[in-house]
Parts: C-alpha cells; structure tokens; sequence
C-alpha cells in the first residue's frame, strides 16, 4: 500500500490541483485496498471499480487502486456521488463505500490550522480514521460482474450501421446483431449527415517500435 501523501500527490498532478474530494477518492481507493486485503494500486486487473461520479473523486480512486476506465477496470454510473462500488474479481466479494453524512461537521476538529471550510475538508480528509470517514456495505450487483466485463477483444459488425462492436456489447434481435444505438438504447439523435471535411492529410510516425 502507498502512502496517502504519494497518491495524493499523483492524483493532483493528473488533476493539475489537489481538492478534497480527490482526497476522499484516494481514501475510498485505499480502504476498499484494506477491507479486500488487496495491495493496491494493483498493476494487474483483479479489482474492478463502479464510481458513482465523474468528477475529482474518481482521478483519485483511480490512482489508489489502479482501476482506470482505459484499462477496463472501471466504470462510471453516474449518480453524483462521492462513492464507489469495489469488486474483487477472484473472490466475488463486492464492496460499496461511500463517505458518512455529516463528515463536512467533523473536519475542524483534525485540520486546526485551516484557514477556512475548503482547507478544512482538505486537511481534515486525510486525518479522519476510515471508520469515522465511510461507511461501507457488501454488496451484490445486479449485473454480475462476469457480464460487466465481458469477453475483451470479441468483435462483431452491427447489420444495422455497419460500426463495430467490441467486448460483447452488442445485442441479438430476431436473428439480427445490433449496437445498443440501432437497438433503441441511442443516447443521441441524428440531425444531418456531414460533408467530407476537405482536409490536409496528416501522417504521424509514432514511436518507433523497439525490438524485443
Ligand atoms: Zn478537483
Ligand atoms: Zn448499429
């Protein structure tokens, strides 16, 4: 387990400041690390995190436990919420933890020198004991977490748009293979097809490859 003071200082310089809700997020990271008994951040994919927000919060869960939505290790359901749902994929073993009401009340006693309410949360998130801090449940998901992730790198064409389907995300309908768009599940509405943008074409060479 990494200390709080590296992982805050890596999710700030992801974040380009440090705020207390990141702070809540590497805490939440690293007592779902405690409560699994699992060495986080991992450098494999045994974890797997719901956030329930998009903001701070999840820049620090993600680097306190190495969950990253890039890597497939985590997904975002978006309620608002400073909370987070851990799964430990070997085990079965779903953790929620979420942040106790009235915490905002607390802070002033562990961040005496705070020269206002922003700077206490700050301060005094980083010294409240877990316990007093979260709350946390064991949970069952509605989705099994099998489906959630799926089968990486299976890849299928929807016979509706022609676009391909990675990770079994699509959907079977009267002999048809759809995505979840022509199934009806669209998130946004066409208005107009673009024309080709006439524009120069740009080669980028990348890194060159290293022999391994
Ligand atoms: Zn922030
Ligand atoms: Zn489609």
């Amino acid at each position: 387990m990494q200390a709080l003071c590296h992982l805050l200082e890596a999710s700030a310089s992801l974040h380009h400041h440090l705020c207390p809700r990141q702070v809540l997020g590497v805490r939440l990271g690293m007592f779902a690390g405690e409560l699994l008994d699992l060495n986080l951040p991992q450098t494999d994919k045994r974890l797997y995190t719901v956030v329930e927000t998009d903001g701070c919060a999840a820049d620090g869960i993600a680097v306190a436990t190495g969950c990253w939505v890039g890597r497939r290790t985590m997904r975002v359901e978006d309620y608002g919420k400073v909370a987070a749902t851990f799964v430990d994929t070997i085990s079965g073993e779903a953790i929620r933890i979420a942040p106790r009401p009235g915490i905002r009340a607390l802070v002033n006693d562990y961040a005496p020198e705070a020269r206002g309410k922003w700077e206490a949360q700050l301060f005094g998130y980083q010294r409240l004991p877990a316990d007093q801090l979260f709350s946390a449940h064991a949970v069952e998901l509605k989705t099994p977490i099998e489906q959630i992730i799926s089968r990486p790198g299976l890849k299928v064409t929807c016979d509706y748009c022609g676009e391909e389907i990675m990770n079994q995300r699509e959907i079977e309908r009267d002999g048809a293979t759809l995505c979840r768009a022509c199934a009806g599940e669209s998130y946004f509405l066409i208005k107009q097809k673009l024309p080709r943008a006439n524009v120069r074409e740009l080669v980028c060479f990348g890194a060159q490859r290293t022999a391994v």
